[in-house]
């Protein structure tokens, strides 16, 4: 029998023998294959993550719409439609991406604290669902163009519900002081003033108090300040259709425990069954939960540099194709595709070539590696291709979808033309 290990909080990613494999597919052989850098995400893992979703909401009224920003490659949008999914955009790019994949854009919710007045006229000629409204100001200008268009904008209003979701500032969303959303106290002003617009349509309400969610604290406080909201709001004579109580959910980068989806529905429900909503639509816009853990990133180690305080080992991905840490101080567990059984470890950090101190995957690790081998960077599947840059004019990383013994390429590598193709020289 071959030795299988598993690793933590990426079910579909193992060791089989001594090789890292995605679903039945070896890492090393894809990276022989497509080169590195490259993105792998594992179509099994992502399906559970939805599923875990749809069976919390089993005999309820409830949507996933799917964060995009979270990774927006049009292969896996497409595995999500089919699978039932709406979208959840945040910007006209976005929408493009769900009318490339033939998806419905009746099922889009458009969100985002700066629409253009050009992409609100162009969602709505295109029909979307909803706009997820951020502002008193914006809310006029969805008015104003829609009167133009001669039609009337369903919207939401995302409010501030001032919790602190307990995860890192830069992605907490819902504390007093962020840029997102209308306070609370401003909320029942602003839906008197939308039902005094003859091209608004009032739908509902929603929220997003901020992402890497480990706990159902946070979201039960939310949901509770939300639900006062609605209470408050339906006494107007305003009624609302749904409630988006947004995404968040966290994954596994480091030894985390985040509830699975559908044990914290279970917990949510309890809360809207108690209160009287859990007949109301129900919406939940998940990114990193979908995506995040069915992803690696792996890469080729270039050298092995040992100093006097540190060893580096040098690979050949970056903060332009993997940009957490950079950005967030973001752990990402890093391991070899390749498991030697006995030599000795070292410890190094793993950094790419880019000419910054910032670039920067991971410190202090132990590893095995040689020159020539391969690591992975694991819980690469968010917020990493969907954020990399062409930074010191590096082509992005290609992808591939692994589906059980099969994998399929997704996007190309990028090359140099591709980069310099929108550039022109001086006469
Ligand atoms: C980013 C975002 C999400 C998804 O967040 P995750 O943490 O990836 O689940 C959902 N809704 C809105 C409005 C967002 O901006």
């Amino acid at each position: 029998m071959t030795q299988s290990k598993h690793l933590p909080g990426a079910p579909h990613v193992h060791y089989e023998a001594d090789q890292l494999m995605v679903e039945g597919v070896s890492l090393r052989a894809l990276a022989k294959e497509h080169g590195t850098p490259l993105f792998v995400y594992s179509k099994a893992s992502m399906l559970s993550a939805l599923k875990s979703y749809q069976d919390g909401f089993v005999g309820r009224q409830a949507r996933v719409h799917y964060a995009m920003k979270a990774n927006s490659s049009l292969a896996i949008l497409q595995l999500f439609a089919k699978h039932g999914c709406g979208f959840d955009i945040v910007s006209i790019g976005e929408l493009e991406r769900v009318k490339a994949i033939g998806a419905d854009l009746g099922l889009v919710i458009f969100s985002g604290v700066g629409k253009t007045r050009a992409e609100i006229r162009q969602a709505l000629q295109e029909g979307i669902f909803c706009f997820n409204v951020e502002s008193v100001s914006e809310l006029d200008v969805i008015n104003e163009v829609a009167l133009e268009l001669s039609t009337k904008a369903a919207i939401s209003v995302r409010v501030n519900p001032n919790v602190d979701a307990q995860t890192h500032p830069y992605i907490s969303t819902g504390l007093k002081g962020n840029k997102f959303g209308v306070a609370h106290e401003d909320t029942l002003r602003l839906y008197q003033h939308a039902q005094t617009l003859q091209g608004i349509e009032i739908k509902g309400i929603d929220c997003h108090i901020g992402s890497q969610i480990t706990q159902v604290g946070p979201y039960l406080d939310a949901m509770n300040k939300v639900l006062d909201l609605v209470d408050a709001i339906e006494d107007l004579g305003v009624s609302l259709s749904h409630i988006d109580f947004g995404g968040g959910l966290g994954i596994q980068y480091e030894g985390e425990r985040p509830p699975s989806a559908q044990d914290m529905w279970a917990e949510l429900f309890k809360v809207l069954d108690q209160r009287g909503y859990g007949e109301r639509q129900i919406i939940v816009e998940p990114g990193r939960s979908l995506v995040g853990n069915a992803g690696v990133c792996i890469s080729e180690v270039q050298y092995l540099k040992p100093g006097e305080q540190k060893n580096f080992c040098i690979i050949d991905a970056a903060m332009n194709d993997v940009p957490r840490p950079a950005m967030y101080e973001a752990f990402h567990e890093i391991v070899p595709l390749l498991a030697h059984q006995s030599s000795p470890m070292a410890v190094y950090d793993v950094v790419g070539p880019i000419c910054e101190s910032g670039d920067w995957l991971g410190r202090e690790r132990s590893l095995n590696v040689q020159v020539g081998e391969h690591v992975a960077i694991l819980s690469a599947g968010a917020y990493c291709m969907s954020m990399s840059s062409n930074y010191n004019t590096r082509g992005r990383a290609a992808e591939v979808l692994v589906d059980g013994n099969a994998s399929h390429l997704i996007r190309r590598r990028e090359n140099t033309q591709d980069l310099l193709q929108f550039e022109r020289l001086l006469d």
